[in-house]
């Protein structure tokens, strides 16, 4: 066998006993489920943004990251409800290259998973008690959802898993919004395919036990873009798009037609700055079409203290400049929050 099996590591139940939440914390999360949920059923119509670098890599950066965003959220708090983007797991396109905190607690030193589980706990935790903002995170690996699920606010489900049964059937015992990106070809089926899955009730294997769900009327579709077959970036946040999908979620029946646009990844090619563009005109269409501005409901930017990115393996970092995908700095970022609340 060319595994080789190194150590168990805690269960769920150990971690959260020895990291437990705070009652306080816990209401907030609460009272932030419930002005979530709200926006993606349509009963409010505030605006989410989710914010937050590519890669939540050090507690200090994202905890300094979050104490000013919920400076911001006092001043927004009518009109926008922001999520900090705390995301764990990086999908990588080849493999290589760094894969979340929960693989390398230190970003420079080698995977420890033991580790990395409570990196990765404590850094929600501390965000969470500091700030009262319960935060986003990717599922990347559906069987650590029992990790996570007693903090965070909303999931994402990546472009490279969303066709993944696992992820799909996970979704639909999630009690709390779940975006399913499209998949990197942009294939709009399989992204509501995935919703249509995660909206429904299943039976099917979880952390080795039989295990049912009722499903989850609260996953929606997130555009982020996508890669013709030359590698060339096709952005799908523009109007024409955002038509296409409100046409195919009315042939679909689905329960709370909802689009979050990201304004990275393959809309922006990865040119950060672009986020602010994209961010106008995506709210400019919402104006324009009072079908499109209930469906988008809301942004998904990356955002971090420093703008763009840095490489790793030198052993210096530039404090809280993203070390994967290139992100808005946090003035610009301030800045758009404010025109958001303005322009929504
Ligand atoms: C991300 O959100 O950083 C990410 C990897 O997104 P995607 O799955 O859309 O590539
Ligand atoms: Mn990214």
């Amino acid at each position: 066998m060319s595994f080789s099996m190194m150590k168990p590591l805690p269960s769920p139940k150990e971690i959260q006993e020895k990291y437990p939440l705070s009652p306080r914390a816990r209401k907030a999360k609460e009272t932030r489920d419930e002005a979530i949920r709200k926006v993606i059923t349509g009963e409010s119509n505030q605006f989410l943004v989710i914010i937050g670098p590519c890669s939540a890599d050090n507690e200090d950066a994202v905890c300094d990251y979050v104490s000013r965003l919920v400076k911001v959220q006092e001043k927004v708090a009518e009109k926008l409800i922001l999520i900090p983007r705390i995301y764990t797991n990086k999908p990588r396109t080849t493999g290589e290259g760094y894969k979340g905190i929960v693989h390398q607690p230190d970003p420079e030193k080698k995977p420890d998973l033991a580790q990395g589980l409570i990196a990765m706990r404590h850094m929600h935790i501390r965000a969470l008690e500091e700030s009262g903002l319960s935060a986003a995170d990717e599922m990347l690996y559906p069987d650590n959802w029992s990790y996570v699920s007693d903090f965070l606010s909303y999931v994402a489900i990546g472009a490279r898993s969303v066709e993944n049964q696992q992820h799909r059937l996970t979704v639909s015992g999630i009690d709390i919004p779940v975006g399913m990106k499209n998949p990197t070809s942009g294939d709009l089926s399989v992204m509501l395919n995935s919703v249509i899955a995660a909206q429904n009730g299943h039976t099917f294997i979880y952390r080795g036990k039989e295990t049912h769900s009722t499903g989850n009327p609260l996953a929606h579709t997130v555009l982020r873009g996508a890669t013709n077959k030359h590698g060339n970036a096709i952005p799908n946040y523009h109007y024409e798009d955002l038509e296409l999908l409100l046409d195919k979620y009315e042939q679909t029946g689905l329960k709370n037609p909802a689009a979050i646009v990201d304004t990275n990844h393959s809309n922006s090619n990865k040119k950060y700055e672009q986020q602010i563009r994209i961010t106008r005109e995506v709210l400019r269409s919402r104006h324009y079409d009072p079908r499109i501005y209930a469906l988008v409901k809301g942004l998904m930017i990356e955002s971090y203290l420093e703008p763009g990115a840095q490489k790793i393996g030198c052993g210096q970092h530039i404090y809280g400049k993203s070390i994967t995908d290139p992100c808005l700095g946090w003035e610009e970022s301030e800045r758009l929050i404010y025109e958001i609340a303005e322009l929504c």
